[in-house]
Order: C-alpha cells, then sequence, then structure tokens
C-alpha cells in the first residue's frame, strides 16, 4: 500500500480471459489476462485507487481483414454492411466498458471511436455513451486506424470534448500492429492541441521514445498531456513495448520527466501488457520528492480527469 491517492491512467479491459489472451496475443510477459476480476484485487493489493479504461476496438485491422477476401465487384455493396458490423462492435465494446464501471467502482470508462464508422456514427455513438452511459473521455488509436489526429472526421470530436471538458487519449509512437509512426509521433498532435487549446490531450506512452518531441510539444502546448505506460515497466529487465530506444534507466525517467513537466505526466500501466503493483513498486522508488509523487501518481490525472 502507498500513501498516495493513485490512479492507474491507463489500462485495458476484457470480458473474458480468453478475450484478453488474444489481445495480448503472445506479449503476456506480466501474467495477467485482463479481466476487470483480476485487475480490481491487483489495484487494491497495490494501493491504487482509479483506473482509466482506454479500451478500443481495432476496427481498421477488423475492416481489412474482412474486405480481403472480397472479390472486388463486391467490395463496393459490401463494404458498408461490413462498416455496419464494425460500428456495432465498437458500441458494444464502449457498452461493456461503461457496463465494467458500474460494477466496479475502481475502473473509469473511457469511450473509443474510429473515423471508419463516419463522422455521424461517431459523434452518435459518443453523444450517447457520455450522456446516458458515464463515459468520461475517449481513446483513440490514430495507428491503428491509419488516420492522423488531424483528420478531417475527427474534428467535430475534438471540438465536442473541447467544449464539454473532457479528456482524450491518444496511443502515441510506433505500434505492434502498425510500425509506421508517422500517425501518432508526438509532433503528429501539435496541429489539434494548438486548434483546439480546450482540449486536454494525453499521448500515452511517454511519447514512445521521440523524447526531443515530447519535450518540445510539452512546452508549446499547455494542454498537452503523457502518460508512463509501456515506457517504465517494473521489470527492468521486461520487454519496453512499443519504444523506439531501449528502457529508460530510473535516473533518465526521472529527468525526462521534470523536462516534460511534473504536472503533465500521469502515471499509467497499460494492463494486461504491464502489472500495475510491479510498475507502481518502481515508480514509488524513482527519485522524486513526496509533492512530486503526489502529482505523478494522481494529482494530474484527478485534476485532468475531474475524478
Ligand atoms: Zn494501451
Amino acid at each position: 500500500m502507498t500513501d498516495y491517492f493513485v490512479i492507474d491512467a491507463h489500462v485495458h479491459t476484457y470480458k473474458t480471459p480468453e478475450i484478453g489472451r488474444q489481445a495480448l496475443s503472445g506479449f503476456d510477459m506480466s501474467g495477467c489476462c485482463g479481466t476487470p476480476e483480476e485487475l480490481v484485487p491487483i489495484m487494491r493489493q497495490a494501493g491504487i485507487s482509479l483506473a482509466i479504461q482506454c479500451n478500443m476496438t481495432p476496427a481498421r485491422s477488423m475492416f481489412e481483414a474482412a474486405v480481403a477476401g472480397l472479390p472486388p465487384d463486391r467490395l463496393e455493396t459490401d463494404r458498408s454492411a461490413i462498416i455496419g458490423k464494425l460500428t456495432d462492435r465498437v458500441r458494444r465494446r464502449n457498452e461493456w466498458t461503461c457496463q465494467s464501471a458500474r460494477e466496479y467502482v475502481e475502473l473509469v470508462p473511457f469511450l473509443s471511436v474510429d473515423p471508419i464508422m463516419g463522422r455521424e456514427a461517431m459523434m452518435a455513438e459518443l453523444e450517447d455513451k457520455i450522456d446516458n452511459h458515464g463515459a468520461r473521455g475517449l481513446k483513440v488509436h490514430p495507428g491503428e486506424g491509419h488516420f492522423f489526429p488531424d483528420d478531417p472526421a475527427m474534428m467535430p470530436v475534438w471540438e465536442m470534448l473541447a467544449q464539454r471538458g473532457l479528456p482524450a487519449i491518444s496511443h502515441s509512437g510506433p505500434d505492434i500492429a502498425n510500425p509506421n509512426p508517422d500517425y501518432t509521433r508526438p509532433r503528429a498532435f501539435a496541429s489539434i492541441l494548438e486548434r483546439f487549446p480546450g482540449l486536454n490531450l494525453v499521448m500515452a506512452h511517454l511519447g514512445g521514445g521521440y523524447y526531443d518531441e515530447v519535450i518540445e510539444i510539452a512546452g508549446r502546448y499547455p494542454n498537452a498531456y503523457f502518460d508512463t505506460s509501456a515506457s517504465l515497466p517494473g521489470d527492468k529487465d521486461g520487454r519496453p513495448l512499443l519504444l523506439r530506444s531501449k528502457s529508460l534507466t530510473d535516473e533518465e525517467a526521472v529527468e525526462l520527466i521534470r523536462r516534460i513537466g511534473v504536472d503533465r505526466v500521469l502515471f499509467g500501466t497499460d494492463y494486461p501488457w504491464f502489472h500495475p503493483g510491479q510498475d507502481l513498486k518502481r515508480f514509488l522508488g524513482l527519485g522524486f520528492s513526496e509533492e512530486e509523487k503526489q502529482a505523478l501518481l494522481g494529482g494530474n490525472a484527478r485534476r485532468l480527469f475531474n475524478l
């Protein structure tokens, strides 16, 4: 247990261990499977009070897989049916995320949408889940979806979040599913941070290793935030997933986070890829002051996410 109010700003949850393991696709070094039934006791034991569910549906990969086997003359007719089915899956996943947060007070529901659904369907889904199901923010993955953060289809989404004072979390840096990081390197977010100063945006994984860009973006935009998920693994020999470079040492982590600004970084783990208890243990051992730890471990997330 800790003396801090700790929020894990980045977890993923799945309905069953089978679905969780499928999502982990072999990267299961944490030994976790991703269900709320598994996560919540881990949190209680570690002293983590809340976790932000950054759940998403890999809509673009599903679409590509569905159209791959189609003969060209069927593509046009089947396309809208495929997108309709994908949109339903996105809705069901979001609904489940909100439902699990009603069952466990520790879990905070964030939504996921993808421009492939179409602008209207995206907006309708967001409004419904925020107004009627208690959703608290949005998680996007432009790398998986093959879109840039300033894609025209995303503009009404960012605008609505900014107006309502709701935060967004985006994957940032390279990704296993899409090694081309251009969609999600920190500088790809500059134009929306500039255009929507009321939008608080968290770039996950400390920018995925683009530390120079992270420091630059943090310096230029007061609405830019970063989470530490998957970038400060508790098991230091563990694979630092998604990073361009090797894992940070404790000293490097402290220096980098201070350069970004201790009020702009949130503790996160990317459970079930990483074990929240182990990651927190390492974080508590970093050379931050008490005040800095309070901010990084929960204070910043509490303020930013209105928790
Ligand atoms: Zn994640």
